[in-house]
């Protein structure tokens, strides 16, 4: 079977459902392809929930956008009549030393983001049930809170596909060279005749494009857990209990409450050996285990023996430095790359959408920070 439309979206993980539900609205015709299905399991998109923060330490881009982002989820959910997020707040937990924190208290403040500094002792007064003897204060974003992100995802895909958005499964077979693509074959047997073409694919991308991303994208290998909290304990759901980062450790410590009774959960954000979106065990080994027990027993005492109720390995598609990168192919004229979220592009899926729509249905002004020039072969991550 042929397709023919204005736009091909080549990956429907939260990068790419976001592109297509804009491009759909903005009154192009969309054929939106996935190798496996929206926010399947292997996809980076796919986890049950994603924190939504505005702080980026001085990163006012970041901010912006996740301020924009936010407003644009909550609309999305009016919308549909989906609850798909949670007010949770979202506590920085800091220590003197930390300018970042310092820089987003400040650069929030201004912005008019609703926030609270709490001291040490304040700390230890509202969350007895967590132990950070290394912290001095910390800020909480009141109105941030949790996406419920594959489900986000799949309601965003059933919306577009309503809305006049083709839908195909299979896996884009590869650019070859050339100045232009006139179509995509899949391998289920299908082609996609397009003006233009959006590979959105994420921890992919270095496979699609092995030439230009190999050395520029580097998908790392991340182990998240969930914890069964003692019955008749609240101390861990949301009600009592944001989502904290416990920024300053040096495996950046996160952990989400007990939503929808899927248990607490928590990860190490420092980046994993590198990993195979495709292929790559997703079993969890017994020394991260040990590591995460001992964690516990430092800072959650509480739970430093709760059973582990579930686990998920999941893949971060990491830049140099943490930018996205969202750029025109420098040799095929209508490809563009979309992707390079780092750890932290979920919440990001609504600007991302508008941003690339802008870009190649109006040519608006590109963002340095996303070209492909600007992303190096080595590995100095500063945007968290
Ligand atoms: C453990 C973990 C925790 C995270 N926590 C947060 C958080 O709290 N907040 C936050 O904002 N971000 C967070 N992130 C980051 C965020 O989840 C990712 O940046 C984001 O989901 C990336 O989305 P994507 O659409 O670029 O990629 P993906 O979701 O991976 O989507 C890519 C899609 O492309 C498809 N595809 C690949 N190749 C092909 C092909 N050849 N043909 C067709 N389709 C193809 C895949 O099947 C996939 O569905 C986290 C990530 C992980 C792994």
């Amino acid at each position: 079977m042929t397709k023919t439309c204005d736009f091909a979206v080549i990956g429907a993980g939260v990068f790419g459902a976001w592109t297509a539900h804009c491009l759909r609205q903005s009154g192009a015709s969309v054929v939106l392809l996935d190798a496996y299905s929206p926010a399947n399991s292997r996809a980076s998109s796919a986890g049950e929930t994603r924190v939504i923060r505005m702080g980026y330490g001085p990163d006012e881009l970041y901010m912006r956008w996740s301020m924009r982002s936010l407003r644009l989820w909550r609309s999305f959910f009016t919308k549909t009549g989906e609850d798909l997020f949670h007010p949770t707040g979202v506590l920085w937990i800091s220590n003197d030393d930390d300018l970042y924190t310092r820089q987003m208290f400040d650069l929030v403040s201004k912005a008019g983001i609703s926030c609270e500094a709490f001291s040490a002792e304040d700390l230890r007064r509202r969350w007895p049930q967590l132990v950070f003897e290394d912290a001095m204060w910390g800020v909480l974003e009141k109105e941030s809170g949790v996406l419920m992100a594959r489900r986000s995802v799949q309601a965003l895909v059933k919306e577009t596909v309503n809305n006049g958005t083709d839908l195909l499964t299979g896996a884009a077979v590869p650019p070859r060279d050339g100045r232009k693509l006139s179509e995509v074959r899949t391998t289920a047997g299908d082609a996609i005749s397009a003006d233009t073409f959006i590979f959105a694919c994420g921890p992919w991308l270095p496979k699609l494009f092995p030439e230009l991303l190999a050395d520029r994208i580097f998908p790392t290998r991340q182990e998240v857990f969930f914890l069964g909290v003692p019955a008749g304990n609240n101390d861990f759901r949301a009600a009592k209990m944001p989502v904290w980062l416990h920024h300053m450790h040096p495996d950046r410590p996160y952990a989400l409450p007990d939503i929808e009774g899927r248990g607490f959960k928590i990860a190490f954000d420092r980046h994993g050996p590198e990993f195979d979106p495709d292929n790559g065990s997703r079993v969890i080994g017994q020394a991260s285990i040990d590591h995460l027990r001992s964690y516990l027993k430092q800072h959650i005492p509480v739970l430093q023996d709760a059973p582990i109720v579930e686990t998920r390995v999941c893949q971060y598609e990491n830049t140099w430095d943490g930018d996205f990168l969202i750029d025109r192919h420098p040799e095929l004229e209508n490809v563009w790359m979309v992707g390079g979220g780092s750890g932290h592009g979920f919440k990001h899926g609504p600007a991302v959408g508008e941003y690339v729509t802008a870009r190649v249905m109006r040519n608006e002004a590109a963002e340095p920070r996303f070209s492909l020039a600007s992303k190096q072969a080595t590995r100095n991550r500063v945007i968290y």
